[in-house]
């Protein structure tokens, strides 16, 4: 945990957010300020800066933060409908917050 990082204090508790899941390795909210009908946050609790950051060992948890969002857009009740699944990497690439997280987005209008 990472003093002065807003998800590391989200994913241990010590900012109250309702958390749509948790299990040891990951949490789920909403994002505060959502883009579309459903955008969620699937957020490790372990900090890691970004997707540049990565080291071969975090290969499990990338890929369980995928099928976690995979089961959250079922959830939300978009996994049909469709929705994005979106790594903002560095300032650069619009990362805001620089502690991991996907976004899953979706629940547009059908036309
Ligand atoms: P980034 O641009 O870093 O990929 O995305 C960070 C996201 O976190 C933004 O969409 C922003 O709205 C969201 N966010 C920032 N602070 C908070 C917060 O305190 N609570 C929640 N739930 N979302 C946050
Ligand atoms: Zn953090």
């Amino acid at each position: 945990m990472i003093e002065d990082c807003i998800f590391c204090k989200i994913a241990h508790q010590q900012m109250p957010t309702e958390l749509l899941f948790q299990n040891d390795q990951m949490v789920v909210f909403r994002d505060i300020k959502p883009h579309a009908p459903v955008h969620w946050l699937i957020v490790p609790r372990k900090h890691i800066r970004s997707i540049n950051d990565l080291q071969p060992e975090d290969g499990d948890l990338i890929a369980e933060m995928i099928a976690t969002a995979r089961d959250m857009a079922k959830k939300a009740g978009v996994n049909e409908s469709g929705y994005k699944l979106l790594f903002n990497v560095e300032k650069g690439g619009g990362q805001v917050i620089f502690h991991l997280h996907l976004h899953l987005i979706g629940g547009w209008a059908k036309s």
